[in-house]
């Protein structure tokens, strides 16, 4: 089995830091191709007997610039035509304006979504249940994951879980 798995979430959520804990942990692959048109960060992680090819984008934000409208269209992008989306947040009980366009997105496109709340070594318990009732009442995600992408806590789960995806 393999399939394409896009990480998507504002800037400084943990992307970036959830991808490498995928790949150096396991594996192979990962090449940053600036100059293309997509400006995504790709990284091949094999296990359980699949192939997880994982995207990372730029954070979407509000664009108050060009670049930005670019980068917000490479996120756009890049949910388009994978197998599953993760959307990464912070552990708060509330829903953001990009959280809640790329939930808006994720419904439009039907594809598979699961909610990654990461830093959970930050939070307590308590807090982290009102996150999950929160985005869980915005959107029927396939699963709800908590982890810490810095300590590696719930990384091996999550490959677990999304090999359900592909
Ligand atoms: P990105 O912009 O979404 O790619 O975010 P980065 O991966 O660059 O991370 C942004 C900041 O959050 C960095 O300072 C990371 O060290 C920190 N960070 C990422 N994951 C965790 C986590 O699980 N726990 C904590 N405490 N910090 C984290
Ligand atoms: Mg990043």
């Amino acid at each position: 089995k393999s399939g394409m798995i896009s990480i998507v979430g504002r800037p400084n959520v943990g992307k970036s830091t959830l991808t490498n804990a995928l790949v150096g942990e396991k594996i192979a692959i990962v090449s940053n191709k600036p100059q293309t048109t997509r400006n995504r960060i790709c990284a091949v992680v094999n296990r359980n007997d699949c192939q997880y090819v994982f995207l990372d984008t730029p954070g979407l934000h509000r664009a108050r610039t060009k670049l930005g409208d670019y980068m917000v269209n490479v996120v756009k992008q890049s949910v388009a035509d994978v197998d599953a989306i993760l959307l990464l947040v912070e552990p708060i009980p509330h829903i953001g304006g990009p959280e809640a366009e790329l939930i808006g997105r994720i419904k439009q496109l039907g594809v598979p979504s699961v909610l990654v709340i990461n830093k959970i070594d930050t939070v307590e318990k308590e807090q982290l249940l009102a996150v999950m009732q929160a985005y869980g009442q915005a959107h029927d995600f396939n699963a709800i994951l908590p982890i810490s992408a810095k300590n590696g806590e719930g990384v091996d789960e999550l490959l677990d879980l999304l090999a359900e995806f592909l």
